[in-house]
């Protein structure tokens, strides 16, 4: 009978993504409360590495897949090598991150396996070993309490929310993993990923964002954004209006047809604070929002308020942060 979970660590170029270490705490916490066993799955080139570091985290079990097929992402095989994971573990609940590639796979792996799926869950909690999870709709106006109605489940668990596994020495027992890609079974696959720019953190899994918006009245001013941000030690986003303007890249937007993202500080300077902005970063865990509009929207989610110019309140800002820092 199908019982705990089995997580998916994404990687990239055999590299463990943050979300991969969430998904070890999130996962292992989840086993724990439907009293069931837990392992990770690992897919690459050479996932004996990947492996052996989530052993470190305090992961037991590990199941891998390696196969030249599987080197680039690719929905069909991705869903193919998962389900042939969950063959052999036969979790309750498959667990994965909500990311970029979580949301092109979790589907697809929810429609071979013939279950239901929970996207994007900012929270969940197991009662007498049923699941719920909580996962914002409309564009964040409002949480909704999910059940799964089938066993297995597929879940999938917004990134930046859940707190990361930490290293405890451990070693995991690893189970190599079968899949079948013979024939054309393999439609598409990713050829290449236009990287738009060298960026050091990903925002999706930035700890720290300062977000201007039009407020910011052209890109010759950006430099208070990215100064600030420096002395916070975080990155840069933007609202559309500052993309769409071509102020800014399109990597850094923050929003419906941006990014999500759950920083632990959000900064948002010069933005009014529409509910498509909100809906990517409502889930940050202190907001801080700059305007010179004490009737701007923004401040309704706000946890501090200033209500300044951002000429003058990003320098002072940014100046107080350094002194603070003594740097
Ligand atoms: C389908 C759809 C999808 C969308 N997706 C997104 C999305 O992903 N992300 C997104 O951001 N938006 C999105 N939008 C656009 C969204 O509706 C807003 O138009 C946009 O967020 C506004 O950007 P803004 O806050 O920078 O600009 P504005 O709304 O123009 O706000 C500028 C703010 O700056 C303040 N300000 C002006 N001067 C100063 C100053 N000197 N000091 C301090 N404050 C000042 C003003 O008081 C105002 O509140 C979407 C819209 C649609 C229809």
């Amino acid at each position: 009978m199908a019982s705990g979970v089995l997580a998916f660590a994404e990687s990239v170029g055999g590299k463990l993504k943050k979300s991969a270490f969430e998904m070890a705490s999130a996962g292992r916490k989840l086993a724990e409360g439907l009293g069931g066993p837990f392992s990770m799955f690992v897919i690459g080139a050479g996932p004996g590495e990947a492996a052996a570091t989530l052993g470190r985290h305090g992961v037991t079990k590990v199941l891998t897949a390696s196969d030249p097929a599987l080197e680039r992402y690719s929905s069909d095989g991705y869903s193919l090598a998962l389900a042939a994971a969950a063959a052999v573990a036969d979790p309750a609940i498959l667990l994965l991150a909500s990311s970029a590639m979580g949301k092109d796979l979790g589907p697809a792996l929810a429609a071979r396996l013939g279950c239901g799926i929970i996207t994007d869950a900012v929270d969940f909690s197991v009662t007498g070993g049923k699941l719920a999870a909580r996962r914002p709709v409309y564009a964040g106006k409002v949480r909704a309490l999910a059940e799964p109605a089938s066993c297995p489940v597929v879940l999938s668990l917004r990134p930046n929310i859940f707190e990361p596994a930490a290293e405890n020495g451990g070693t995991a027992e690893v189970v190599p993993v079968a899949v079948d890609l013979s024939g054309d079974r393999i439609r598409a696959v990713v050829t290449a990923i236009m990287a738009p720019e060298v960026r050091k953190v990903d925002l999706t899994e930035a700890d720290i964002i300062v977000s201007g918006g039009r407020g910011m009245k052209g890109p010759e001013h950006f430099h208070l954004v990215e100064d600030l941000a420096a002395a916070l030690g975080g990155e840069v986003g933007a609202s559309r209006a500052v993309v769409d303007a071509g102020w800014r890249p399109h990597a850094e937007q923050v929003g419906q047809t941006g990014k999500t993202v759950s920083p632990k500080l959000y900064v948002a300077c010069g933005i009014s604070g529409a509910i498509q902005h909100l809906a990517g970063m409502s889930s940050a865990k202190c907001i801080v929002a700059v305007n010179k509009d004490p009737e701007a929207p923004i401040f309704k989610v706000a946890d501090y308020g200033i209500v300044g110019d951002v000429f003058e309140v990003l320098p002072a800002l940014a100046k107080a942060i350094r002194e603070k820092k003594g740097a």
